[in-house]
């Protein structure tokens, strides 16, 4: 075989990715062991069948062909009005590509931005595959490491910083957040938004959470003054409808940005299955209930794994404003989070990410995703608590107690 391109051979970094304990989990459920999974972001519900029948009249119809590359123009009405009336920032068909899903547009936003060799900045911890798609846009990617004491909040000095020293192009955020589930607040947005006008750079700001809120208002970058101009925003509806395998969503972006972005388009996924889209809009007609109604259950078990935690000293959660996740401490324990979700898993049949799945920044953390039954995560959570309570009591007797 011809050798492979670089680019493609190193799209892994070192190779690892952080999924050696979900990958085990899985192989552990194929031979019929019973696995309580907390791992991945996928809903314990399917599309609501009313979409699902949306979607079967629209193929039965005929929308089986050719879809217009940059989306059908009443889905990009539909976002466009969507953004516009959240945000407050003027949207009109013009900023809106549809996607299928939002990793499609994350992609795309930095091919918009980033010449071959040029650095895209993250925040770490982050969503899996954040690196590997600046690697995939030929970008060199850099993580800005945040603090757990901190929130993981990322300051103005640390953006500038690291935009300086590597003179970046872009910074990728995303907030509602994936793994740690913060929310920026007004200070982390403006030092957003003062370090990407001082540098320069192109704001990609990941919104696929911005349904779930627990706490709060969700704020995006790029309606902040001037930022519009310098914002690609990443849209789904795979978490806000339960539609993770429809493949569908979006970038907004200015209108000269979203021109060159249907180019790639064409040159790339050639657009969004008709009927596809066509469920989609269905389902953004519907309104704010349906989306309410697809994050209840997260809102419900959020509160339920806090109460839990209350009960004990040893395992605490990062404060946590939005997502269908929460990030553990579990540093008392001695281990790194890895070893514990490696040891979890053999002793109890529950599988949680190692925060290092997530970056360096969230070693010493475990990730659960609430998307089990109430009383299964109640269980999951209360044996994780015990098991790290005997580790931690363990640690203490031995003496290796920092
Ligand atoms: N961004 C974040 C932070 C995510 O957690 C995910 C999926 O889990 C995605 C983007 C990609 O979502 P999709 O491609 O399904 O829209």
């Amino acid at each position: 075989m011809p050798q492979l391109s670089k680019r493609i051979s190193t799209l892994n970094g070192d190779g690892s990715d952080g999924w050696g304990v979900f990958y085990k989990a899985r192989a552990l459920k194929a031979e019929g062991r019973d696995i309580l999974e907390l791992t991945i972001g996928e809903h314990d519900i399917g599309t609501d069948q009313a979409i699902l029948d949306e979607m079967h009249r629209a193929a039965s119809a005929g929308h089986t062909g050719y879809a217009m590359v940059p989306g059908v123009d009443a889905l990009r009405d539909r976002i466009a009005s969507r953004v516009s009336n959240r945000t407050g920032v003027a949207t009109t068909r013009d900023n809106v590509l549809v996607t299928p899903g939002g990793q499609a547009a994350l992609f795309s936003a930095h091919m918009a931005v980033l010449a071959p060799g040029e650095t895209g900045l993250f925040i770490d911890p982050y969503y899996a595959t954040y690196p590997g798609t600046i690697r995939a846009a030929s970008g060199i990617p850099h993580a800005i490491a945040t603090r757990a004491e901190d929130a993981f909040l990322p300051s103005f000095d640390q953006i500038d910083g690291a935009a300086r020293d590597t003179n970046a192009r872009s910074l990728l955020v995303n907030t509602p957040n994936n793994p740690t589930g913060t929310l920026y607040g007004a200070e982390t947005l403006d030092g957003i938004a003062r370090a990407a006008a001082a540098n320069d750079l192109w704001v990609i700001s990941d919104e696929v959470y911005d349904t779930q809120v627990w706490e709060g208002a969700h704020v995006s970058p790029r309606a902040l003054p001037g930022m519009a101009d310098r914002t690609m925003v990443v849209g789904s509806m795979s978490k806000s409808h339960a539609m993770t395998g429809s493949r569908i969503g979006w970038i907004v972006a200015p209108e000269e940005a979203v021109s060159r972005l249907i180019d790639l388009a064409t040159a790339t996924t050639y657009g969004v299955p008709g009927y596809i889209q066509d469920g989609a809009l269905f389902a953004l007609e519907q309104g704010d209930a349906v989306e309410a109604h697809v994050a209840e259950p997260f809102r419900r078990r959020r509160a339920l794994v806090l109460d839990r935690l209350a009960r004990q000293s040893v395992v605490t959660a990062i404060p946590s404003r939005g997502a269908m996740y929460l990030m553990l401490d579990i540093r008392k324990t001695g281990l790194d989070g890895e070893t514990f979700a490696y040891r979890l898993l053999d002793a109890h049949r529950i599988a949680v990410m190692p925060g290092e799945s997530f970056g360096a920044a969230a070693a010493g953390h475990v990730r659960v995703a609430l998307t089990v039954a109430d009383d299964r995560l109640s269980h999951a959570i209360d044996t994780l608590c015990g098991f790290a309570a005997d580790l931690s009591e363990a640690r203490v007797a031995s003496g290796t107690m920092a």
